[in-house]
């Protein structure tokens, strides 16, 4: 049977569920080379001393406060229900989803304070339970680990808290959102004694993980300007540090080549072309060390 080997840095994420694809994809990306297959236990990276442990995902607070591992990725939701003792080192901008409360579709419950003295079903009952503390609410709650959807028509519950993404589970099973709890996304957790040897491999990784976090929430532009738009053009795109310009061969044109913000693109597309830039190109940045 292989073995770990004490001195690499390990890491354990979900075996086989939601955050596992996005995971696997993510460490990818981030230039670590490894195999994967369904029956696996670890896998441990050609490229960096990293072994990666696929486990059930409740499972992995546990191995990283009590160091068995030295970090994790779980959803941000496990952190805020179990309150482990471990350090959040990064939000990943994967496995978006929210805690809710729902009601039957038809029932006549309109806000949260309708719910008082009624119980709800969740697998999430610490969260539920300080919710609804902090709101002066007092309700009972029922654990349930799996189809928690389907406890009102059960009637184990009046109404049920959940993770939901898309919000289309709620609707297939007649339910119909009252509040959210909280948003959640995959994070990286870490054991909080790790010793120096193992600091100086997570301070790598790091770089690594933040590279592509960055690369992903920008993108490089390119366009041609008259060079009479420039003071403007500068304002709307002050780039990391400066844009890139250049003439062009064209008299009184420039290259402008810069970053932008992906949440504001569209946004900053169209004030481009609103003081005349043309030829706007933009591509996707693979790594983005800052
Ligand atoms: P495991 O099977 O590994 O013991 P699990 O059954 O809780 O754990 P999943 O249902 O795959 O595993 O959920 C894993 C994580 O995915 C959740 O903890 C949450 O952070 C995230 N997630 C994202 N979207 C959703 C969603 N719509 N419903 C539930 N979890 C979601």
């Amino acid at each position: 049977m292989k073995k770990l080997n004490s001195n690499n840095i390990k890491l354990a994420i979900q075996k086989e569920g939601r955050l596992t694809e996005e995971t696997l994809d993510f460490l990818k990306r981030s230039g670590f080379i490894f195999e994967t297959s369904k029956r696996q236990l670890f896998s441990l990276c050609r490229n960096f001393p990293l072994e990666i442990l696929y486990v059930r995902i409740g499972d992995i607070p546990k191995y990283v406060s009590s160091g068995i591992v030295d970090l994790g990725i779980v959803g941000q939701n496990v952190l805020y229900e179990e309150r482990p003792q471990v350090g959040k080192l990064l939000n990943l901008r994967f496995g978006f989803c929210s805690l809710v409360i729902a009601v039957p579709k038809e029932s006549n419950y309109k806000s949260i304070s309708d719910l008082e003295n009624k119980t709800i079903a969740t697998t999430y009952p610490n969260s539920v339970k300080k919710y609804f503390q902090k709101s002066g609410i007092g309700i009972e709650t029922i654990t349930i680990n799996g189809s928690v959807e389907i406890t009102p028509a059960l009637g184990i519950a009046q109404a049920i808290s959940d993770l939901v993404s898309t919000g289309s589970t709620l609707a297939l099973n007649d339910l119909r959102e009252l509040e959210t709890i909280y948003k959640s996304e995959a994070v990286l957790i870490a054991n909080k004694s790790i010793n120096i040897q193992k600091q100086n491999l997570l301070d790598k990784l790091m770089v690594r993980f933040k590279g592509v976090l960055s690369a992903d929430s920008y993108k490089y532009i390119m366009m041609n300007a008259p060079k009479e738009i420039l003071p403007k053009l500068k304002k709307i795109i002050p780039g990391l540090k400066s844009p890139t310009i250049a003439p062009l061969g064209k008299e009184g044109w420039l290259s402008v080549q810069s970053v932008i913000k992906e949440d504001i693109f569209w946004e900053t597309i169209e004030r481009l072309k609103k003081i005349g830039a043309t030829g706007i190109i933009v591509l996707p940045i693979e790594k983005m060390i800052l």
